[in-house]
């Protein structure tokens, strides 16, 4: 992975190569920031970048032999650690990381989710148990192979139990020689105190819709209007704007599976209800996301129909024709009480709630409050 791959993150990058230049890396990192912001490439961009044997002010070069290695994530002082799905046959990273190293490769913006669905564990819970800091323990302790640093990226450390974490503080408290570790985690929230203090933190902002809409167009060669389309509905998340993109749902598509759901929450139906709630749930627990967050965007822009003009309104075309019509349901009586309950989905079907109990419950919601009069 190289820094210029990395999607926006100036600020970021200028900031890690100026550690590099000035010889001042701290033995830990802790990248932070949402999903899709980048900072699990930019780890990876991190290291080969000080793996690089000839690398320039800004870049690794990509191709003399310690890069040729770091871009597979196959460099022998490179140490991987993320969340698996623990069963008799995996027990630590190492385990599945032949697994992790395509899906990164093909997907370098890959999602937790991405992983879990590859492995066929999308139903249990992500860990990294306690054998895995005996391994980082074991591996530190190997002088490295090319002399230079050895690098533990750990992707979601918040996924470690106390006793791993507890481990991991106790290395970081008197880390070996030449050992760069470059945490990479979306929820620091969920991190020990004792561990926060003892890592640098480096946060990642959330991508700009010009960032991500530029970097669709230059990676799927898509009309600029798509791409933003897409990039909107994202909320700066990378990996949910590819998504959005490539199920081609960033229009008509959601529009009319969001039709058929309020015409059938509006006059509650059901026979109708629960073909609908049977269909999606067939659609996969991302494209249900996506159509939640969908939903939330139209919210929102029937409220500035509504009440701040039709300017502010993101929408166009087809989705703007809707919404003259379908706008004076949504208003300040009920807006508020919808958001909350198409977040409270989201949340669920993140957490691998039964879709068709969540749907038809949040059907029967929206019809009581998309009832309510203005
Ligand atoms: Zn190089």
């Amino acid at each position: 992975m190289l820094f210029k791959q990395i999607i926006g993150q100036t600020d970021v990058k200028d900031r890690l190569l100026g550690m590099v230049s000035e010889g001042r890396i701290p033995h830990a990192l802790l990248f932070t920031g949402p999903e899709g912001c980048g900072n699990l490439p930019a780890a990876f961009a991190f290291a080969q970048y000080l793996f690089c044997k000839s690398k320039t002010a800004d870049d690794a070069c990509g191709q003399c032999p310690s890069c040729l290695k770091a871009g597979k994530l196959a460099h022998p002082d490179l140490h991987l650690v993320f969340p698996i799905a623990k069963s008799k046959d995996v027990r630590k990273s190492d385990d599945v990381v032949k697994e992790f190293r395509e899906l990164f490769l093909e997907q370098p913006y890959m999602s937790l989710n991405d992983w879990f669905n590859t492995l066929d564990a999308e139903n249990k819970q992500p860990i990294i148990p306690t054998e895995e800091s005996n391994d980082i323990i074991k591996k530190l302790s190997y002088t490295s192979y090319e002399g230079g640093y050895k690098i533990m990226v750990i992707w979601q450390p918040e996924k470690m139990n106390a006793e791993s974490a507890n481990k991991l503080l106790k290395i970081l408290e008197e880390p070996p020689d030449q050992t760069l570790f470059v945490m990479v985690c979306n929820h620091p929230e969920q991190l020990l105190a004792t561990i926060i203090s003892r890592v640098q933190q480096i946060p990642f902002y959330k991508l700009t819709t010009d960032d991500i809409t530029k970097a669709l167009v230059s990676q799927y060669g898509c009309q600029e209007q798509a791409a933003r389309q897409a990039s909107l509905l994202s909320d700066g998340d990378y990996r949910e704007a590819q998504q959005l993109l490539q199920h081609n749902d960033a229009g008509s598509g959601f529009l009319a599976h969001f039709r058929a759901f309020m015409l059938i929450a509006l006059k509650f139906d059901a026979f109708k209800a629960t073909a609908w709630v049977d269909d999606n749930a067939k659609s996969g627990r991302e494209r249900q996301k996506q159509f939640l967050q969908y939903s939330l965007e139209i919210f929102r822009d029937c409220l500035m129909l509504n009440y701040a003009g039709p300017e502010l309104v993101r929408h166009s075309g087809e989705e703007k024709e809707f919404l003259n019509k379908f706008a004076r349901f949504v208003h300040r009586r009920n807006y508020e009480k919808l958001v909350e309950e198409f977040n409270s989905a989201y949340y669920y079907v993140e957490r691998n709630a039964n879709p068709k109990i969540l749907f038809m419950d949040l059907m029967l919601k929206t019809n009581e409050l998309i009832n309510i009069p203005a």
